[in-house]
């Protein structure tokens, strides 16, 4: 078994079965053990690759993107550039880089990254020396001080631990981590009684999903999405989530495991493989909305990236003999690769008028 393997087993033994967010929770983020803890789980050698990770045009324009939305702010000094779950710092690093065409932009960021990983904060580090931005580090975005802001987070909420609920004739009914049979694995079992997780629910949803249907809800993408949404109420500012999933609610069981780039059983050698789940766009932002913020999207990467110019940067990298911009440029903006899976989710305080760039603006 693994060290998390052993920990939950030892805690289902002792208080019975934990929802699926608690398995996830521990799996991703035991402080010791935990996936995201222990490693860095990106690139060739690790277990997944991300937007940033395939080309430097994906930071680069989404530093032109903050830079024209810094002026639609009215060129605000300083500013509190916010990235979540900042990886390798590929992003950011992109991101500065491109930063420096529009004048005082750059001179007005105050960086702060959130990471819980202390081998991704030494990534991000190393990654972000050569910008000449100091860095502040953070565990939750609560600490982050006020001010407006702009907020990036590419994989994010992906991470984020959900719930399952399943319906059943009499209602919904939490889904489960049970120990299996031996005692040795884990299996899904359902709750005997209705779930409180219900209210939560999408009430679209909730009302017509099939008996049988697994629905998903995301409490801690919730509470993230609601203070950003707060934080733009108050401060003003604009937020770029980015992630794979769907832009309305619907029913589905999207958890999965991924290792060294191969689908693998959630279930099995909890801690050792990046465990994820569609993103629900509309319930982000409906959680935003409702503290506040407005919300532009989500539209599909794919139409984002070409609206701010991909074409025209990879033309531009393709001259200067840079490798594999054709390659990356699929992968990035191709329906059939992440374009179309992945979206993007603008929110702004109440007080930015006016379509955003890649939003119609
Ligand atoms: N944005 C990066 C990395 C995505 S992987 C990229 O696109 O390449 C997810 C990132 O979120 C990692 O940096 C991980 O350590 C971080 N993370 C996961 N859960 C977190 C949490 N609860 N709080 C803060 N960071 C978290």
């Amino acid at each position: 078994m693994t060290p998390v393997a052993a920990l939950l087993a030892r805690r289902i033994a002792a208080n019975g079965p934990i929802t699926v967010a608690d398995y996830m929770a521990e799996a991703l983020g035991h402080p010791v053990h935990g996936y995201y803890r222990s490693r860095d789980p990106l690139g060739a050698a690790g277990d997944f690759t991300t937007a940033p990770e395939i080309s430097q045009m994906f930071g680069e324009l989404i530093g032109l993107w903050a830079a024209v939305v810094w002026q639609q702010m009215g060129s605000p000094g300083p500013v509190r550039l916010v990235e979540l779950g900042p990886g390798r710092g590929t992003l950011m690093a992109d991101f500065l880089r491109a930063a420096r065409l529009v004048p005082g932009f750059r001179e007005s960021i105050r960086l702060h990254l959130v990471e819980t990983s202390r081998p991704l904060r030494e990534r991000q580090k190393q990654a972000l020396a050569a910008s000449g931005v100091a860095v502040d580090w953070h565990d939750d975005i609560a600490s982050v001080p006020d001010g407006p802001i702009i907020l990036v987070a590419n994989e994010f909420f992906d991470a984020l631990p959900i719930r399952q609920l399943q319906r059943l004739p009499g209602g919904w009914h939490e889904r489960l981590v049970d120990l299996d049979e031996a005692g040795t694995g884990f299996r899904f079992v359902v709750s005997p009684g209705l779930s409180t997780g219900a209210a939560l629910l999408d009430p679209g949803v909730r009302e017509t999903a099939p008996a049988g249907a697994i629905a998903e809800i995301c409490p801690a993408g919730l509470a993230i999405s609601a203070a950003i949404g707060a934080r733009l109420k108050a401060e003003g500012g604009a937020s770029l989530l980015i992630d794979y999933g769907t832009a309305r609610s619907a029913p589905g069981d999207s958890f999965q495991a991924l290792k060294a780039h191969r689908f693998h059983d959630p279930l099995t050698d909890p801690g050792t493989a990046d465990l994820t789940a569609h993103v629900d766009f509309q319930a982000l932002s409906r959680a935003a909305v409702e503290a506040g913020a407005v919300a532009q999207g989500p539209v599909e990467q794919g139409t984002f990236l070409t609206a701010l110019g991909i074409e025209a940067r990879a033309e531009t990298l393709r001259q200067s003999g840079a490798a594999d911009v054709d390659a990356a440029l699929r992968r990035l903006i191709d329906a059939r690769e992440m374009g179309s899976l992945f979206k993007i989710l603008a929110l702004t305080g109440p007080t930015l008028d006016g379509p955003l760039p890649g939003f119609g603006g």
